[in-house]
Protein backbone atom coordinates (compact mmCIF):
# COMPACT_ATOMS: atom_id res chain seq x y z
CA UNK A 1 0.00 0.00 0.00
CA UNK A 2 1.37 3.32 -0.96
CA UNK A 3 -0.37 6.11 1.67
CA UNK A 4 0.95 9.37 2.47
CA UNK A 5 3.59 9.89 5.67
CA UNK A 6 4.83 12.97 7.24
CA UNK A 7 7.86 12.99 8.56
CA UNK A 8 8.73 14.56 11.91
CA UNK A 9 11.78 16.43 13.41
CA UNK A 10 13.24 13.65 14.76
CA UNK A 11 13.67 11.53 11.34
CA UNK A 12 11.26 8.91 11.84
CA UNK A 13 7.97 9.11 10.32
CA UNK A 14 4.16 8.54 10.75
CA UNK A 15 1.67 7.60 8.35
CA UNK A 16 -0.98 10.22 7.49
CA UNK A 17 -4.23 8.00 7.90
CA UNK A 18 -4.69 5.91 11.02
CA UNK A 19 -6.72 4.24 13.18
CA UNK A 20 -8.39 5.75 16.73
CA UNK A 21 -9.35 3.18 18.92
CA UNK A 22 -11.33 5.56 21.83
CA UNK A 23 -14.35 3.51 23.26
CA UNK A 24 -13.38 0.17 21.54
CA UNK A 25 -13.51 -2.50 24.25
CA UNK A 26 -11.20 -4.34 25.28
CA UNK A 27 -13.14 -7.39 24.01
CA UNK A 28 -13.53 -6.33 20.17
CA UNK A 29 -9.88 -4.51 19.86
CA UNK A 30 -8.03 -6.99 18.34
CA UNK A 31 -10.30 -7.81 15.64
CA UNK A 32 -10.96 -4.46 14.95
CA UNK A 33 -7.41 -3.92 14.79
CA UNK A 34 -7.40 -6.93 12.37
CA UNK A 35 -9.57 -5.57 10.28
CA UNK A 36 -7.87 -1.79 9.87
CA UNK A 37 -4.67 -3.71 8.79
CA UNK A 38 -6.42 -5.79 6.46
CA UNK A 39 -7.59 -2.67 4.72
CA UNK A 40 -4.22 -1.26 4.94
CA UNK A 41 -3.77 0.58 7.57
CA UNK A 42 -0.59 0.78 9.28
CA UNK A 43 -0.38 3.05 12.51
CA UNK A 44 -3.17 2.50 15.11
CA UNK A 45 -3.65 5.49 18.23
CA UNK A 46 -4.51 4.00 21.45
CA UNK A 47 -4.17 5.33 25.47
CA UNK A 48 -3.29 4.16 28.62
CA UNK A 49 -6.83 5.41 29.42
CA UNK A 50 -8.86 3.42 26.60
CA UNK A 51 -8.20 0.56 28.61
CA UNK A 52 -7.43 -1.75 25.56
CA UNK A 53 -3.95 -1.84 25.01
CA UNK A 54 -3.96 -5.72 25.25
CA UNK A 55 -6.61 -6.20 22.73
CA UNK A 56 -4.59 -3.84 20.18
CA UNK A 57 -1.29 -5.39 20.76
CA UNK A 58 -2.93 -9.01 20.17
CA UNK A 59 -4.99 -6.88 17.33
CA UNK A 60 -1.07 -6.27 15.83
CA UNK A 61 0.35 -9.76 16.58
CA UNK A 62 -2.29 -11.75 14.93
CA UNK A 63 -2.44 -9.22 11.29
CA UNK A 64 0.20 -11.36 10.03
CA UNK A 65 2.64 -7.85 9.24
CA UNK A 66 5.82 -7.16 10.83
CA UNK A 67 5.50 -5.09 14.06
CA UNK A 68 7.94 -2.91 12.65
CA UNK A 69 5.66 -2.23 9.61
CA UNK A 70 3.10 -0.93 11.83
CA UNK A 71 3.11 2.64 13.63
CA UNK A 72 1.67 2.15 17.11
CA UNK A 73 0.77 5.35 19.55
CA UNK A 74 -0.41 5.11 22.93
CA UNK A 75 -0.62 7.97 25.69
CA UNK A 76 0.28 8.70 29.36
CA UNK A 77 -2.81 8.55 31.25
CA UNK A 78 -3.25 12.05 33.07
CA UNK A 79 -3.37 10.15 36.79
CA UNK A 80 0.48 9.00 35.87
CA UNK A 81 2.08 12.20 35.09
CA UNK A 82 5.24 13.07 37.09
CA UNK A 83 8.66 11.81 36.49
CA UNK A 84 8.78 8.55 38.02
CA UNK A 85 5.17 7.68 37.68
CA UNK A 86 5.48 8.21 34.33
CA UNK A 87 8.92 5.64 33.94
CA UNK A 88 6.54 3.07 35.44
CA UNK A 89 3.22 3.77 33.46
CA UNK A 90 5.62 3.68 30.57
CA UNK A 91 6.48 0.04 31.64
CA UNK A 92 3.10 -0.90 31.90
CA UNK A 93 1.63 0.08 28.54
CA UNK A 94 4.68 -1.38 26.88
CA UNK A 95 3.61 -4.81 28.82
CA UNK A 96 -0.24 -4.71 28.04
CA UNK A 97 0.73 -3.98 24.21
CA UNK A 98 3.50 -6.51 24.49
CA UNK A 99 6.12 -4.76 22.56
CA UNK A 100 9.40 -3.58 23.45
CA UNK A 101 8.89 -0.12 21.82
CA UNK A 102 6.05 2.23 20.68
CA UNK A 103 6.60 4.53 17.65
CA UNK A 104 5.40 7.52 19.72
CA UNK A 105 4.21 8.24 23.05
CA UNK A 106 1.69 11.07 23.85
CA UNK A 107 1.23 13.05 27.39
CA UNK A 108 -2.44 12.98 26.76
CA UNK A 109 -3.28 16.12 28.27
CA UNK A 110 -1.06 19.31 29.97
CA UNK A 111 -3.70 18.93 33.05
CA UNK A 112 -2.20 22.14 34.14
CA UNK A 113 -3.84 22.16 36.99
CA UNK A 114 -1.85 19.61 38.76
CA UNK A 115 1.68 21.53 37.38
CA UNK A 116 3.38 18.22 36.43
CA UNK A 117 3.60 18.40 32.58
CA UNK A 118 6.89 19.48 32.46
CA UNK A 119 8.55 16.61 34.86
CA UNK A 120 6.62 14.26 32.87
CA UNK A 121 8.33 15.77 29.80
CA UNK A 122 11.70 15.11 31.06
CA UNK A 123 10.85 11.12 31.61
CA UNK A 124 9.39 11.33 28.01
CA UNK A 125 13.10 12.64 26.78
CA UNK A 126 14.63 9.77 29.51
CA UNK A 127 12.35 6.96 27.38
CA UNK A 128 13.38 8.54 23.81
CA UNK A 129 17.36 8.26 24.76
CA UNK A 130 16.66 4.88 25.59
CA UNK A 131 14.61 4.09 22.45
CA UNK A 132 11.94 2.32 23.94
CA UNK A 133 9.11 5.18 22.47
CA UNK A 134 11.28 6.20 18.52
CA UNK A 135 8.95 9.63 19.02
CA UNK A 136 7.68 11.56 21.87
CA UNK A 137 5.03 14.22 21.12
CA UNK A 138 2.20 15.54 23.16
CA UNK A 139 -1.70 15.82 23.00
CA UNK A 140 -3.85 18.66 23.84
CA UNK A 141 -1.26 20.77 24.52
CA UNK A 142 -1.42 25.17 23.67
CA UNK A 143 1.31 27.00 22.75
CA UNK A 144 2.01 27.81 25.89
CA UNK A 145 2.50 24.46 27.23
CA UNK A 146 4.50 23.64 24.36
CA UNK A 147 7.35 26.56 25.21
CA UNK A 148 7.40 25.77 28.44
CA UNK A 149 8.66 22.03 27.93
CA UNK A 150 10.96 23.48 25.41
CA UNK A 151 12.25 26.00 27.43
CA UNK A 152 12.91 23.34 30.24
CA UNK A 153 14.35 20.36 27.98
CA UNK A 154 15.32 21.80 24.65
CA UNK A 155 13.73 18.42 23.54
CA UNK A 156 10.34 19.85 20.88
CA UNK A 157 7.65 17.28 20.68
CA UNK A 158 7.69 15.61 17.16
CA UNK A 159 3.39 16.27 16.97
CA UNK A 160 1.00 17.61 18.69
CA UNK A 161 -2.51 16.19 19.11
CA UNK A 162 -5.72 18.38 18.89
CA UNK A 163 -9.23 18.17 18.79
CA UNK A 164 -9.43 19.32 14.81
CA UNK A 165 -12.21 18.99 12.51
CA UNK A 166 -13.99 21.12 10.03
CA UNK A 167 -16.08 22.85 12.22
CA UNK A 168 -12.91 23.89 14.27
CA UNK A 169 -10.18 24.15 12.50
CA UNK A 170 -7.57 26.04 15.30
CA UNK A 171 -5.43 27.21 12.41
CA UNK A 172 -3.84 29.67 15.49
CA UNK A 173 -2.32 25.91 16.55
CA UNK A 174 -1.73 25.05 12.84
CA UNK A 175 0.72 27.96 12.95
CA UNK A 176 2.00 27.83 16.16
CA UNK A 177 2.89 24.15 15.41
CA UNK A 178 4.83 25.05 12.03
CA UNK A 179 6.86 27.08 13.41
CA UNK A 180 7.88 24.87 15.93
CA UNK A 181 8.56 21.95 13.15
CA UNK A 182 5.65 20.09 15.56
CA UNK A 183 3.03 17.91 13.31
CA UNK A 184 -0.37 18.65 13.61
CA UNK A 185 -2.60 15.40 14.37
CA UNK A 186 -6.66 15.73 14.32
CA UNK A 187 -8.71 14.03 16.73
CA UNK A 188 -12.35 13.73 16.68
CA UNK A 189 -11.46 13.99 12.90
CA UNK A 190 -15.38 13.60 12.04
CA UNK A 191 -16.21 15.35 14.98
CA UNK A 192 -17.39 12.57 16.67
CA UNK A 193 -19.66 11.78 13.37
CA UNK A 194 -21.59 14.34 14.02
CA UNK A 195 -20.33 16.60 11.03
CA UNK A 196 -20.76 13.72 8.29
CA UNK A 197 -24.33 15.08 7.85
CA UNK A 198 -23.38 18.99 7.28
CA UNK A 199 -24.67 19.76 3.61
CA UNK A 200 -21.67 21.54 2.00
CA UNK A 201 -19.47 18.28 2.36
CA UNK A 202 -22.43 16.26 1.44
CA UNK A 203 -22.64 18.54 -2.04
CA UNK A 204 -18.35 17.90 -2.18
CA UNK A 205 -18.97 14.19 -1.68
CA UNK A 206 -21.90 14.13 -4.30
CA UNK A 207 -19.39 15.24 -6.28
CA UNK A 208 -16.51 13.29 -6.04
CA UNK A 209 -18.87 9.75 -5.83
CA UNK A 210 -17.23 9.74 -2.68
CA UNK A 211 -19.46 9.20 1.41
CA UNK A 212 -18.93 12.65 3.35
CA UNK A 213 -16.28 10.63 5.95
CA UNK A 214 -14.11 10.01 2.62
CA UNK A 215 -13.69 13.95 2.17
CA UNK A 216 -13.37 14.79 5.45
CA UNK A 217 -10.96 12.42 5.76
CA UNK A 218 -8.97 13.66 2.77
CA UNK A 219 -9.41 17.18 3.80
CA UNK A 220 -7.75 16.56 6.61
CA UNK A 221 -5.19 14.90 4.30
CA UNK A 222 -4.51 17.59 1.89
CA UNK A 223 -4.00 20.14 4.85
CA UNK A 224 -0.89 18.34 5.87
CA UNK A 225 -2.76 16.89 9.19
CA UNK A 226 -2.26 13.15 10.41
CA UNK A 227 -5.57 12.30 10.73
CA UNK A 228 -7.11 8.97 13.11
CA UNK A 229 -11.07 7.98 12.57
CA UNK A 230 -12.57 5.76 14.62
CA UNK A 231 -15.08 3.06 14.15
CA UNK A 232 -15.79 -0.45 15.04
CA UNK A 233 -17.62 -0.87 11.70
CA UNK A 234 -15.86 -3.06 9.43
CA UNK A 235 -17.27 -1.56 5.83
CA UNK A 236 -17.01 1.89 7.55
CA UNK A 237 -12.87 1.23 8.85
CA UNK A 238 -12.20 0.38 4.98
CA UNK A 239 -14.74 2.85 3.33
CA UNK A 240 -12.33 5.55 5.81
CA UNK A 241 -9.13 4.30 4.42
CA UNK A 242 -10.18 4.98 0.56
CA UNK A 243 -9.10 8.21 0.12
CA UNK A 244 -6.43 7.97 -1.91
CA UNK A 245 -7.92 7.79 -5.17
CA UNK A 246 -9.21 10.81 -5.48
CA UNK A 247 -8.48 15.00 -4.55
CA UNK A 248 -10.37 18.05 -2.84
CA UNK A 249 -10.27 20.91 -5.71
CA UNK A 250 -8.90 24.45 -4.77
CA UNK A 251 -12.98 25.18 -4.94
CA UNK A 252 -13.42 22.61 -2.08
CA UNK A 253 -11.26 23.55 0.03
CA UNK A 254 -12.06 27.03 -0.07
CA UNK A 255 -15.54 25.83 0.50
CA UNK A 256 -14.34 23.81 3.91
CA UNK A 257 -12.40 26.47 4.97
CA UNK A 258 -15.21 28.38 5.32
CA UNK A 259 -17.18 26.39 7.32
CA UNK A 260 -14.70 26.79 10.29
CA UNK A 261 -16.87 28.23 13.36
CA UNK A 262 -14.01 29.27 16.21
CA UNK A 263 -14.85 27.76 19.37
CA UNK A 264 -17.04 24.74 18.38
CA UNK A 265 -14.91 22.48 20.62
CA UNK A 266 -16.87 18.95 21.36
CA UNK A 267 -14.21 17.75 23.87
CA UNK A 268 -13.23 19.28 26.62
CA UNK A 269 -11.09 22.44 27.05
CA UNK A 270 -7.09 21.23 27.62
CA UNK A 271 -6.44 24.58 29.75
CA UNK A 272 -9.45 23.69 32.06
CA UNK A 273 -9.98 20.17 32.35
CA UNK A 274 -9.81 18.99 36.10
CA UNK A 275 -9.20 15.48 35.16
P1 LIG B 1 -14.30 10.63 15.15
O1 LIG B 1 -14.40 12.04 14.76
O2 LIG B 1 -13.27 9.77 14.55
O3 LIG B 1 -15.75 9.99 14.96
C1 LIG B 1 -15.98 8.62 15.23
C2 LIG B 1 -17.46 8.32 15.06
O4 LIG B 1 -17.89 8.71 13.77
C3 LIG B 1 -17.75 6.82 15.12
O5 LIG B 1 -17.95 6.41 16.45
C4 LIG B 1 -18.98 6.69 14.28
O6 LIG B 1 -20.12 7.01 15.03
C5 LIG B 1 -18.79 7.76 13.23
N1 LIG B 1 -18.19 7.26 11.98
C6 LIG B 1 -16.92 6.83 11.76
N2 LIG B 1 -16.73 6.50 10.47
C7 LIG B 1 -17.90 6.73 9.85
C8 LIG B 1 -18.32 6.58 8.52
N3 LIG B 1 -17.49 6.16 7.57
N4 LIG B 1 -19.61 6.91 8.22
C9 LIG B 1 -20.45 7.36 9.17
N5 LIG B 1 -20.11 7.52 10.45
C10 LIG B 1 -18.83 7.21 10.80
O7 LIG B 1 -14.23 10.64 16.75
P2 LIG B 1 -13.30 10.15 17.94
O8 LIG B 1 -13.38 8.70 18.17
O9 LIG B 1 -13.65 11.05 19.04
O10 LIG B 1 -11.81 10.53 17.48
C11 LIG B 1 -10.97 9.66 16.75
C12 LIG B 1 -9.79 9.23 17.55
O11 LIG B 1 -9.08 10.35 18.05
C13 LIG B 1 -10.11 8.44 18.83
O12 LIG B 1 -10.50 7.13 18.57
C14 LIG B 1 -8.82 8.57 19.57
O13 LIG B 1 -7.86 7.66 19.05
C15 LIG B 1 -8.44 10.01 19.26
N6 LIG B 1 -8.85 10.95 20.33
C16 LIG B 1 -7.89 11.52 21.09
C17 LIG B 1 -8.21 12.42 22.09
C18 LIG B 1 -7.11 13.06 22.88
O14 LIG B 1 -7.40 13.68 23.91
N7 LIG B 1 -5.88 12.95 22.47
C19 LIG B 1 -9.55 12.73 22.35
C20 LIG B 1 -10.53 12.14 21.55
C21 LIG B 1 -10.17 11.26 20.54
Amino acid sequence: TTQPIITFHDGHSIPQVGLGVWQTPQEIAAPTVRTAIAAGYRHIDTASGYDNEEGVGEGIRSSGLDRKDIFVTTKLRNTDQGYDNTLRAFDGSLKKLGLDYVDLYLVHWPSPHRGLYTETWKAFVRIKEEGRARSIGVSNFYPEHLERIIGETGVVPVINQIELHPDFQQKAAQEAHKKLNIATESWSPLGQGQFISNPVIGEIARKHRKTPAQVIIRWHVDTGLVVIPKSVTPSRIEENFQVFDFKLDADDMAAIAKLDSAGARMGPDPMTAAF
